[in-house]
């Protein structure tokens, strides 16, 4: 069971005061918001040439750019998020006994009454010509009480998996067969989806900055009204991202695994490869938790394309979490079990030149086993790539050009040993960056 780590009031709930309104007017509404989700993505494939002049970035310097004070990238303060959770019910109390009945649901100013939908639109910044930049905020109110799931996507601006995801799960959903409530925002980094670029216009990060601070930079203010706005009203978050950089990643759940909360959350999706990860400070998923909402994230595939596969693993995988919360009924029928990898580590190249694999992604590797080849263009020497552990692949580059200390390939490593427990604050206050033992190959973080 989950169990809350502040004490809430149930305010965010109100008794139902109102009959049901008419749920096909909304339901209507909701349609068109597929119907533009889709337009989006259309359009973005028409622009898809803006990704291809991306530069491959080796993961260190986006923390150095940061560091850097001519880049006007200095870290800066973000308030402490404790406490800004609305108060709300915990988790599990409202999967096992919700006694209320359904209520409506308050959120950007608008109200959703219970067994309907709407599409809702938060502006948490403007352009530079001063026109507000909004973004879908799609709002399910289930028929009958229950928890509040979040589900975010693109809080890098190139990662399309996700959106696709948060609109398969949404559309699936029939609000008079829904018990609690399911807030899903497609496009959190609206103005970095335009661009096609993973970053906000002035190249922060914006996973860097939650939960934000009012008074800071244009990420920070972003991050502290997309966190007071939304995520505070949140009991669960799931964080939709993909691989970075020309790397993609095999579907997987990355979470902290010394918070039972979190625990708890891992075990709802199914049949899907879980990854131990600290999450960084700065990130939505950092902030969530130590707001009191469990939070993971699910990374599939790689950015700036559509991938299907990944697209239909991660619906799978979402849509059973949904009904382990108690929020659908829908069952989902999965193979084995996949492991959970408590330790992983990147494999990086030694020398540039053009990296081609010779594993794909989900191979089982062992010590010793060759993982790829760098071949230098100009004078054709091969270097060959092989695996210092047995384990999974579930990272990796494409094939590309890349330079000395690229992360090329991203093994999961099983052992026998969880992480021991710990307290909260030792988990979200600290959170160690331990390089010998990186876990930070995530287009949550770098790489
Ligand atoms: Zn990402």
């Amino acid at each position: 069971m989950l169990k809350s780590r502040t004490e809430y009031s149930n305010a965010c709930i109100v008794p139902a005061h109102r009959a049901h309104k008419s749920m096909t007017r909304f339901y209507r509404q909701f349609e068109t918001v597929a119907a533009h989700s889709v337009i989006a993505l259309l359009a973005l494939f028409a622009t898809n040439s803006v990704f291809a002049e991306e530069s491959v970035v080796e993961p260190g310097e986006v923390a150095e750019a940061i560091a850097d004070p001519g880049a006007d990238q200095a870290p800066e303060a973000l308030i402490d998020p404790v406490d800004m959770h609305e108060p709300g019910g915990p988790l599990a109390d409202a999967v096992a006994a919700p006694t209320s009945a359904a209520a409506p649901f308050e959120l950007l100013g608008e109200t959703v009454m219970p067994g309907t939908s709407r599409r809702l639109a938060w502006s948490a910044t403007e352009l530079f010509e001063g026109v507000p930049v909004s973004t879908p905020v799609l709002v399910i109110n289930g028929a009958e009480p229950g928890p509040t799931l979040c589900l975010t996507a693109a809080v890098h601006g190139d990662e399309l998996n996700g959106i696709e995801m948060v609109r398969r799960v949404m559309h699936d959903m029939e609000p008079d067969k829904v018990s609690g409530t399911i807030i899903g925002v497609p496009i959190v980094n609206v103005q970095g989806f335009h661009g096609g670029s993973r970053d906000l216009p002035d190249r922060r990060d914006l996973n860097r900055y939650f939960p934000g601070n009012p008074n800071g930079s244009a990420a920070a203010r972003i991050a502290h009204s997309f966190f007071i706005n939304i995520v505070a009203h949140c009991d669960a978050l799931i964080d939709l991202h993909t691989g970075s950089n020309e790397r993609a990643n095999l579907p997987q759940i990355r979470a902290d695994l010394r918070n039972p909360d979190v625990v708890t959350l891992t075990q709802g999706f199914g049949s899907i490869v879980i990854l131990h990860s600290t999450p960084e400070i700065g990130t939505l998923r950092h902030a969530a938790t130590r707001a009191g909402i469990p939070a993971v994230t699910l990374e599939a595939g790689g950015p700036s394309q559509l991938e299907l596969s990944e697209v239909r693993q991660g619906v799978k995988g979402i849509e059973s979490l949904i009904a382990s919360l108690g929020i659908t009924r829908k069952v989902n029928l999965w193979g084995d079990p996949e492991p959970v990898y408590y330790r992983s580590s990147w494999v990086r190249a030694d020398n540039g030149g053009i990296l081609l694999a010779d594993v794909g992604l989900g191979s089982t590797v062992r010590k010793g086993d060759l993982l790829g080849t760098i071949t230098d263009p100009m004078n054709n020497s091969q270097i060959v790539v092989r695996s210092p552990y047995s384990g999974r692949i579930i990272g990796m580059a494409r094939n590309q050009i890349v330079m000395p200390g690229f992360a090329a390939f991203h093994i999961g490593i099983q052992t026998d040993e969880a992480p021991a427990e710990a307290e909260p604050d030792d988990v979200l206050i600290h959170a160690p960056h331990d390089e010998t033992d990186n876990l930070h190959g995530m287009s949550e973080e770098e790489e």
